[in-house]
């Protein structure tokens, strides 16, 4: 295979990381026995500290991390069957999902000794979690223009400044911000740095947003003066453009992309296998839906193994994640013609209602977090050499 495609390769997963998926599987299946899917539904944006330190006691966080730090020292391919499995069974993971996905490799690939040891283990056993302090209003898809500022004194920094749709804001402990410690906005990548936030600090101010499905996992967060110490500096001043492109690979490679309505996906499935639910066009419907999901999970491993080999899959990723969104899309609203275009007094399980109405209601969003569409098109476009 030659040209534009050659990255994504087919790949297997390792037979040591495909045996994880069995003891996973059957301590989700005890965990989750009582949870219904509505509540499933929301998985990567559910929140649940107890249910992560329960992971992290079992080996199961911070799997890609260095022994070391108290991490699994596995590949990136264990940390896929993970979750996969988590994600599949609509486990409530959004307490540690940053700091496992992104934080914490981010921390290990460019934090001192002193920031490793102090945060890494904390991550590993689900005591310590993270949001990420990229979007403000004027900043979301344009990155670049940040304007919250860090001001380098003797004792540290001082920070000013908003940031906008910082998930979990709420309920973590650290935030890593994309700020700008020189120069002016329009001094655009120049000049922007990481900075790790203890979010418990005097002059931060966390307000959670409520979206429209009543739930409220996103938030602003205000800076007045915060003093920051010298070590709150993550990687190198000057080079946040560089390291949240990297972490920006980090978010966008994994199955979560497309995940977000596999919940709903099976519920409607096991509705369609029965005798009132199965018609020609739901089964249909169920072959074109997983005639998407196979190769994009293909697609997804492949994007894993230049992970696992220490790469950078800016442009795979993209193309994963906007695909992937697609379908995520076209889960719920397919699901939906097909059961409200059902004779009346069809009997459609309750649950399977009320999982369609979340995720009917949230899926707007799946193309939007993490970098928008069009974004995202912007960059395949690059890495085709086509801009
Ligand atoms: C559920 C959810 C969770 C989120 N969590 C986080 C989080 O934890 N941390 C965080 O930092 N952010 C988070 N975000 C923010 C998210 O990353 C931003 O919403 C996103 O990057 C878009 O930014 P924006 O909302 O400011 O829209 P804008 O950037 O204003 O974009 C508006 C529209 O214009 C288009 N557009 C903008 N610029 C261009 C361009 N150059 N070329 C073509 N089209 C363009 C966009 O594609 C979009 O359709 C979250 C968002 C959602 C919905």
């Amino acid at each position: 295979m030659s040209g534009a495609l050659s990255s994504l390769s087919m790949t297997a997963i390792p037979p040591e990381d495909e045996a994880l998926r069995a003891p996973v599987r059957a301590f989700l299946a005890e965990a989750l026995k009582d949870v219904p899917a509505p509540v499933r539904a929301r998985s990567w944006s559910g929140y649940d500290g107890a249910f992560s330190r329960a992971l992290g006691a079992r080996g199961w966080l911070g799997i890609t991390l260095p022994t070391e730090y108290g991490g699994g020292g596995r590949s990136a391919f264990a940390r896929y069957v993970l979750v996969e499995e988590f994600l599949n069974a609509g486990a409530p993971v959004g307490s540690h999902w940053i700091a496992d996905r992104q934080s914490g490799p981010l921390i290990l690939k460019y934090g001192t000794e002193a920031q490793k040891r102090f945060h890494l283990p904390r991550i590993c056993r689900g005591e310590s979690f993270f949001c990420i302090g990229m979007s403000e209003p004027n900043a979301g898809s344009d990155l670049a223009s940040v304007r919250t500022r860090a001001v380098k004194g003797a004792d540290g920094w001082t920070l000013n400044g908003q940031k906008i749709w910082t998930t979990n804001a709420h309920h973590c402990q650290y935030m890593i911000a994309l700020v700008r410690t020189s120069g002016e906005p329009e001094d655009r990548h120049k000049g922007l740095s990481q900075l790790i936030v203890d979010l418990s600090l005097p002059g931060v101010t966390v307000r959670p947003i409520e979206d429209l499905s009543g739930d409220s996992h996103f938030c602003e967060v205000f800076f007045d003066n915060v003093q920051l110490p010298a070590d709150a500096l993550i990687g190198a001043e000057g080079h946040g453009w560089e390291q949240v492109t990297a972490e920006l690979a980090f978010e966008r490679s994994g199955p979560e992309r497309l995940f977000s309505s596999i919940v709903l996906f099976d519920e409607w499935l096991a509705f369609v296998r029965t005798e009132a639910g199965r018609t020609p066009s739901a089964v249909r419907l169920a072959g074109r839906i997983m005639g998407q999901l196979a190769p994009l999970r293909a697609m997804s491993l492949a994007v894993t193994r230049k992970v696992a080999e220490g790469g950078s899959p800016v442009v795979e990723a993209a193309l994963v994640k906007d695909l992937g969104t697609g379908v995520e899309q076209l889960i719920p609203a397919a699901i939906a013609d097909d059961l409200y275009g059902r004779a009346e007094g069809t009997p459609v399980p309750l649950e399977l209602l009320l999982t369609l109405e979340y995720v009917t209601q949230v899926a707007p969003s799946f193309s939007l977090r993490g970098g928008t569409r069009d974004i995202l098109r912007g960059m395949i476009a690059r890495g085709l050499g086509l801009r």
